[in-house]
C-alpha cells in the first residue's frame, strides 16, 4: 500500500499545539512534521526586531516540549520558505501543507501569494485554517460580528499523538540549543524587561490576571503605571500565538458566568472581552485594505504632513523630545517591549500632531520596540491616531493633559527619567517651567540636565487640526468617508442569549480609543 503524504505543519503566528487545527487535523492523517522556517528576507524587513525573535525563541522552546509529548519533533529550518519545502519535499517525498492564514504585513502576503504557486506547481495541497476572526479578503462587514461569535465558540481543536515521517532526520533542523542565541542581524537594542515567551508563561499570565490582577482592568488600564499589572498583558501571547484567540474568549465567558453577582468583576471582564472583539476588529481592517500598511487610508488626506524633520524624528525615537511624559513612555518601551494603549496612542499622537511627522517611520520604530508586534493591530491603530482615517473624531493627546490624568504625581516620569526624580511632583512634567530660584536649591537646570522641549508642540498641533478638518469637510472627502465606512466599519453583533449586557459598539476604528473610566 502506498504511504500516506507526509504532513507538515508550518507554524507561524501561531506557536502551541492546543486549539491548533492544522495540527490537529495533521496528526488525524498520517505522519507528521512540524516546521518552522527562519526567513532570512523576513527578518530584513523593517518592522522585524531582535526582540520579537527572543519572544519566538522561547515560545519555540515550549512549542517543541509540547510537541515531544505527541511523539512529535519540531523541525527549524533557515531559508526562504519555498527554498525550504523544496529541500522537505525532496527528502520526505509526497506531502500536504498545513498552516493557520496570516494577516501579516505586505512581505508575508508576497510570500504566501509565492508559496501558494509553489504548492500548485507541486501540485502539493495547502490547507490553511482561520484561527482568528478575520475572514479573507472581505469586501464589507455585513454579518461578520456573526461569523466571530459563531469561530468563538466552536470547540478547541486538541491533537492526537502521531508519528513523525521517516528520514525527517536528514533536515538541516538548527539544534535546539542554538535557538534563543541566534542572532538576525536586526536592530538588538536590549530589552530586559521583556514579558517571557512561551505556551507556559502565557498561561501564567492569563491565569493571574483572572486570579486577581484583572479585578482593576477598567479602572486602571489608562494608566501607564497601573495597567502594567491590571491589563490582561496577552498581546504578545496573542501575536505570537502561544494562546489562541478562542481559548481566551471561552475562559473569559466562564469567568463572566462565574462572576456575574460581582460588579467589579462584570465591569472588569466585559471591558476584557470588547477589547477581544477589537482585536480581530482591527485586524480584519488591514486584510481588507492592505495598502494601509504604507499609505494614507484616507484619500483626501494623502500629501498633507509629509515633509520628513529627521531631528524631531530622532528626539522622538531616543525619548529626548524635552516633553517628560513622551520620553518616559519611549524609554519604559525600549526597556520592557509593552506599553498600554492610551500611552501608545499619545507617542503616535505627539509624533504626529505634536511634531508634524510622517506617520510611516513612527509607525516602524513602534513596531521594532513592541514585542507584541501585530501588523494588523498596528497600522490601522496608527492611522487612526494620526488623524489618517478621517472618518473618526479627531482625537489629539496632548501630553501635559495626559501627564495630569494618568501620572499626576510624575511617578511613572521618575521611574523612566532619573534626571527627573529629583524634582517636586509639580514640575516633573513641565520641568522647563521650573522657578530660577528653585533650579539652584535643586541642582537641575533645564537644558542641562534634561532636554527644554525640541519643538512647539501646542501650536503645531492646533495648525495640524485646523488644516485636517479643512482636507476633511471638501465634499470629495465625504463621499471618501462613505466608501471607507462601508468598506471597514463594523456592525453590531446580536446579543447570546443570556449574556452579560453588550460591550462598548464598534464602529469604524471608533469606541477603542476610549477608556472605560
Ligand atoms: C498606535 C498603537 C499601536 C498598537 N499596536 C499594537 C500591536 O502591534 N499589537 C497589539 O497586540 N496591540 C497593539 N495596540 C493595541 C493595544 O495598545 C495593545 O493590544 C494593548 O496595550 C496590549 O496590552 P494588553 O495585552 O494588556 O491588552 P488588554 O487591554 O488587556 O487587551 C487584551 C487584548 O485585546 C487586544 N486589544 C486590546 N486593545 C486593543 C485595541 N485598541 N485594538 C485592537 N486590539 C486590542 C490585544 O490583543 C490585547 O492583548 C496598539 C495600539 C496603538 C494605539
Amino acid at each position: 500500500m502506498a504511504e500516506a503524504p507526509v504532513q507538515l505543519v508550518w507554524f507561524k503566528r501561531d506557536l502551541r499545539c492546543h486549539d491548533h487545527l492544522p495540527l490537529a487535523e495533521a496528526c488525524a492523517l498520517g505522519p507528521v512534521l512540524p516546521l518552522y522556517v527562519i526567513e532570512p528576507s523576513l527578518w530584513q524587513q523593517p518592522d522585524s526586531a531582535q526582540r520579537h525573535w527572543d519572544f519566538i525563541a522561547e515560545s519555540l522552546e515550549a512549542l517543541a516540549h509540547a510537541l515531544a509529548e505527541l511523539g512529535l519533533p519540531l523541525c527549524v529550518l533557515e531559508g526562504e520558505a519555498v527554498e525550504v519545502l523544496e529541500w522537505v519535499t525532496a527528502a520526505l517525498g509526497p506531502c500536504a501543507l498545513r498552516s493557520h492564514q496570516e494577516t501579516g504585513n505586505a512581505w508575508s502576503f508576497e510570500r504566501d501569494r509565492t508559496v501558494a504557486e509553489w504548492c500548485r506547481r507541486r501540485g502539493v495541497p495547502w490547507h490553511q485554517a482561520r484561527q482568528q476572526g478575520v475572514i479573507r479578503g472581505l469586501g464589507h462587514r455585513r454579518g461578520w460580528a456573526t461569523q466571530w461569535e459563531a469561530l468563538m465558540a466552536e470547540p478547541l481543536a486538541v491533537p492526537r499523538p502521531a508519528r513523525p515521517p521517516s528520514g525527517w532526520q536528514e533536515l538541516p533542523s538548527l539544534p535546539r540549543a542554538r535557538w534563543r542565541a541566534k542572532r538576525l542581524g536586526v536592530g538588538r537594542e536590549p530589552c530586559p524587561g521583556r514579558q517571557a515567551g512561551g505556551r507556559p508563561a502565557g498561561l501564567d499570565v492569563w491565569h493571574a490576571f483572572l486570579a486577581g490582577r484583572g479585578v482593576r482592568f477598567h479602572r486602571d488600564i489608562g494608566s501607564p503605571d497601573r495597567a502594567r499589572r491590571a491589563g490582561s498583558r496577552l498581546s504578545p501571547h496573542l501575536a505570537w500565538g502561544t494562546l489562541s484567540l478562542r481559548e481566551v474568549v471561552q475562559g473569559l465567558r466562564r469567568a463572566r458566568g462565574e462572576r456575574r453577582d460581582d460588579p467589579e468583576w462584570s465591569r472588569a471582564l466585559a471591558a476584557l472581552e470588547s477589547r477581544l472583539h477589537w482585536h480581530c476588529h482591527f485586524i480584519q481592517k488591514l486584510e481588507s485594505a492592505p495598502d494601509l500598511e504604507h499609505r494614507t487610508l484616507h484619500p483626501a488626506l494623502r500629501g498633507l504632513r509629509e515633509t520628513p524633520a529627521p531631528e524631531r524624528l530622532v528626539a522622538w525615537c531616543e525619548g529626548r523630545t524635552g516633553v517628560p511624559l513622551v520620553d518616559a513612555c519611549m524609554v519604559s518601551l525600549r526597556e520592557t517591549g509593552w506599553l498600554n494603549f492610551r500611552m501608545r496612542a499619545m507617542l503616535v499622537s505627539f509624533a504626529t500632531f505634536g511634531l508634524g511627522l510622517p506617520w510611516r517611520d513612527p509607525a516602524l520604530h513602534l513596531a521594532r520596540l513592541f514585542v507584541d508586534y501585530e501588523p494588523g493591530i498596528h497600522y490601522p491603530q496608527v492611522q487612526m491616531q494620526a488623524g489618517l482615517t478621517g472618518t473618526n473624531a479627531l482625537r489629539v493627546y496632548n501630553p501635559l493633559k495626559q501627564a495630569e490624568e494618568r501620572d499626576p504625581e510624575g511617578h511613572f516620569v521618575a521611574r523612566w527619567l532619573p534626571a527627573l526624580a529629583g524634582l517636586p511632583p509639580t514640575w516633573r512634567h513641565r520641568p522647563w517651567a521650573l522657578p530660577v530660584a528653585e533650579r539652584t536649591v535643586l541642582g537641575f537646570h533645564p537644558g542641562r540636565d534634561y532636554p527644554l522641549p525640541v519643538h512647539d508642540f501646542e501650536s503645531e498641533a492646533r495648525r495640524w487640526k485646523r488644516e485636517f478638518h479643512a482636507a476633511r469637510r471638501a465634499p470629495e472627502a465625504r463621499a471618501a468617508s462613505e466608501a471607507l465606512l462601508e468598506r471597514l466599519a463594523s456592525r453590531r453583533p446580536a446579543r447570546r442569549a443570556g449574556a452579560p449586557a453588550a460591550s462598548p459598539q464598534l464602529s469604524l476604528f471608533s469606541d477603542s480609543d476610549k477608556e472605560t473610566p
